[in-house]
């Protein structure tokens, strides 16, 4: 069986992974380089931030995301040569007003990821001491890890690249869908070539509703900005993840810290901005006050798939047989992109799937006829 992508995101490359698994062969489109997109530019923390905030739909995807990746950097490393890094750092988060939520949030769901305890403030010291001193409480999850995204992507661009039923059209802008008899019978790119598959999938992320006017249907997906500020330390020198008013610090192992992020509805405009800069800046500062000695050493700023709750859409779009979706993961795509591919192979292949597939249906979607 032959599966066409369009969008070689984290959804695109991780439905490649799980098709060629199954010995299909796949063909992967992107309009600019694989993998520079919103899952570049992502956190890569692997948990929905407060995730008593999401639908239970968006946690019961996120939750298998760490060791999904666990399993694939098993296996993609020996031949891509690269260790995408999941770093089990823990969380703590400072927001007074999510402390008993969050705990009772833990206790409901029993589920390790989910682990929390309450902190007082010398604890807080001892597990990690470069917290300012005004949080006089915590909640901890010791559990969440985040991955490093950019190489995760290499990793798994770098083994897609190398498999021989693979192949990859990169700088190639997938135009329109011929239709006959609804089914997709071919896509067609801007520069007019055809490619035919037995099955096509959209994971085309914040650009997913170019393709409504075609397939006649409203698809609510619209780009939302979020920057990000790069900070450089020695190596483990912030112990772990921090959160407070929904902004965050991801520590890398070699002491580089990401830290973000707005929230800005600007079209398809991926500059950063000052002011945005200074906000994030400010807003690490007051959680990491020794953030200051550090350099910073880049920004920038990426485009979520926002949709309208943040559940995604995977699954058969409507009306039309071998078109599939998943797109719409918005702030949480790295961490539900594991087991939202899973379901999108299982669906397409019929098989036994990891979740129930009802709540992420496509045929949610608003025909516009
Ligand atoms: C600042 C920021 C922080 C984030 N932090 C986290 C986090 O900590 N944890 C987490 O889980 N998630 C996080 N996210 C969200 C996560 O990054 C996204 O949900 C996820 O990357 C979406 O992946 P995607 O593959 O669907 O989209 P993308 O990565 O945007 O990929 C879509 C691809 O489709 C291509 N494309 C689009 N249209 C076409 C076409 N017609 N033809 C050919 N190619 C096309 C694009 O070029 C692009 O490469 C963050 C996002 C941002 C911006």
């Amino acid at each position: 069986m032959h599966i066409a992508i369009i969008g070689a995101g984290i959804s695109g490359l991780l439905s490649a992974l799980e098709f060629i698994e199954e010995g299909c062969s796949v063909s992967i489109f992107d309009q600019q380089s694989a993998g520079k997109a919103a899952s570049w530019a992502g956190g890569g923390i692997l948990s929905p931030m407060y995730p008593w905030r999401y639908p239970q739909a968006v946690n019961d995807l996120a939750k298998h995301g760490k060791n999904l990746y666990l399993e694939w950097n098993e296996k993609l490393r020996p031949i891509s040569g690269i260790d995408f890094e999941i770093h089990e750092t823990g969380m703590l988060i400072f927001d007074q007003t999510d402390f008993e939520i969050g705990l009772n949030y833990a206790k409901l769901h029993n589920e390790p990821m989910q682990a929390c305890e309450h902190l007082q403030q010398q604890q807080i010291q001892q597990i990690n001491p470069r917290i300012s001193n005004q949080f006089e409480q915590a909640i901890h999850f010791p559990q969440i890890a985040n991955v490093r995204n950019p190489r995760l992507l290499k990793s798994i661009i770098g083994y897609l690249k190398q498999h021989p039923q693979v192949q990859f059209y990169e700088n190639t802008w997938i135009e329109k869908f011929i239709i006959q008899n609804a089914q997709i019978h071919a896509v067609e790119s801007t520069r007019g070539e055809r490619f035919e598959a037995d099955h096509y999938v959209i994971s085309t992320g914040a650009w997913s509703e170019h393709w409504s006017s075609q397939l006649q249907l409203q698809i609510p997906i619209a780009p939302v900005q979020g920057q990000m500020l790069l900070f450089k330390g020695p190596e483990n020198w912030l112990p772990t993840m921090c959160m407070n008013e929904v902004m965050y610090l991801i520590p890398r192992r070699d002491g580089h810290i990401v830290c973000g992020s707005s929230m800005n509805h600007l079209g398809f405009d991926h500059r950063p901005s000052t002011q945005v800069q200074q906000d994030i800046y400010k807003a690490s500062l007051n959680m990491v006050p020794a953030l200051a000695e550090l350099q910073i050493v880049k920004q920038w700023a990426g485009l979520r798939p926002s949709s309208p709750t943040g559940i995604p859409y995977i699954g058969q779009m409507p009306n039309i047989d071998n078109l599939w979706a998943n797109f719409g993961h918005y702030r949480n795509g790295l961490c539900m992109g594991p087991a939202s591919a899973q379901l999108l192979r299982q669906l397409v292949l019929k098989q036994t799937t990891i979740v129930d597939p009802q709540v992420y249906t496509p045929n949610a979607l608003v025909s516009t006829l």
